[in-house]
């Protein structure tokens, strides 16, 4: 049966947003309404931003008289296969989307709002983006996203809204309006990250250490990179760490994250200052960081864990530097040709071991 109020998708609305909006504007529950449309199925112990599967997309379609099609378009799933350049399993954490981190329908994070487009919206409502975790600031009011309740601190749960709360841009706990509370200011140099990302994630290929790279080599590199700076501010006397200050990216203990999780489980805090440390990292350049790290003789070991191998691009712009840089051993210097991925993967094996065998 049709709802008798249409409630149109957004063009930047995430589903969740949709569904609780949806559920509000016909004076009912989130959680009664989803019981209603698909019985038995319980949609809020999912990630519901990420798809709606398209067996499920039927009744939604009739209730809400919404072409299914808007629902696929409004979903994460595409955007996040394009960052990791290949299909994505529904039980796993998918990189670069913030973790929900549920249990049954209680969630520990992963939502985010920019309390001033909430307030400037006619109905608030949640945008797709801000479920990105390089996401940590509004580009357009200049402040820092929140990713708990700024008065109780309750995970952000529009889910969890009744009937009679109305809006969206509430506490599910204390029902505090967040339109009506403090804003932290951004600086333009945390947020620069970000639009970077964004415009990555549009474009194809990108510029990656001057050559051109597909849009999850980009993300798969900046991860890795990420990664090296985690490593390094645990180990602040180790040569990777001296390496990243005498380039001037910032390596110190506040970069080092209280809880040890991934990053896509990481609050708003912790994720934008490793990400301002990313950024320099990337304004330094790769290939110039990876010759920083052959000339301090730093061991491939202290780059990353040995279980996960670096990402196919990072390889091949180590193996570049090999050619390219003199080597204090050998003080040759061999003309740059492009390589098989063959040949990449023996140049990674052989600069391995080397490095090893250089440390005293
Ligand atoms: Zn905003
Ligand atoms: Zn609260």
């Amino acid at each position: 049966m049709p709802w008798t109020l249409g409630v149109p998708l957004l063009a930047d609305e995430s589903l969740s947003s949709w569904l609780v909006r949806a559920a509000l504007r016909q004076g009912c529950d989130p959680l009664a309404l989803t019981g209603a449309i698909w019985p038995g199925w319980r949609v809020w112990t999912r990630d519901v931003d990420r798809d709606i599967p398209l067996a499920r997309l039927s009744p939604l379609v009739k209730a809400s008289g919404i072409p299914a099609a808007k629902f696929q378009q409004a979903a994460l799933r595409g955007a996040c296969e394009r960052i990791n350049g290949h299909p994505l399993s529904d039980n796993r954490t998918w990189p670069w989307l913030l973790a929900l981190g549920t249990r049954n329908r209680v969630r520990h994070s992963g939502q985010q709002c920019c309390q001033l487009c909430l307030a400037q919206d006619a109905t608030p409502y949640f945008r797709r983006e801000w479920r990105f975790a390089w996401h940590v600031g509004c580009p357009l009011h200049g402040v820092t996203l929140i990713d708990d309740c700024p008065v109780c601190q309750a995970p952000i749960e529009p889910h969890r809204l009744v009937a009679e709360d109305g809006h969206l841009s509430q506490c599910s706990r204390c029902r505090f309006d967040w339109r009506h509370t403090a804003c932290t200011p951004i600086s333009q140099d945390t947020l620069r990250f970000q639009q970077i990302a964004d415009e990555v994630l549009q474009a194809n290929p990108v510029i990656l250490g001057k050559k051109g790279v597909t849009a999850s080599d980009w993300f798969a590199a900046t991860a890795f990179l990420l990664g090296v700076i985690r490593r390094a501010s645990h180990r602040p006397a180790s040569a990777l760490t001296h390496t990243l200050r005498s380039l001037e990216i910032p390596v110190t203990e506040g970069l080092l994250p209280v809880t040890g999780l991934p990053f896509e489980l990481l609050a708003v805090s912790e994720r934008s200052t490793l990400l301002t440390a990313t950024q320099r990292a990337l304004d330094v350049g790769l290939v110039e960081i990876f010759a920083a790290f052959r000339k301090n003789e730093v061991m491939a070991t202290a780059l990353h864990d040995p279980r996960k191998p670096p990402p196919m691009v990072i390889r091949s712009i180590m193996a570049t530097g090999t050619t390219h840089q003199k080597t204090p051993r050998s003080g040759l210097q061999k003309p740059h040709q492009p390589k098989s991925e063959r040949a990449v993967r023996a140049a990674w094996a052989r600069l391995q071991r080397r490095m090893k065998t250089e440390i005293p």
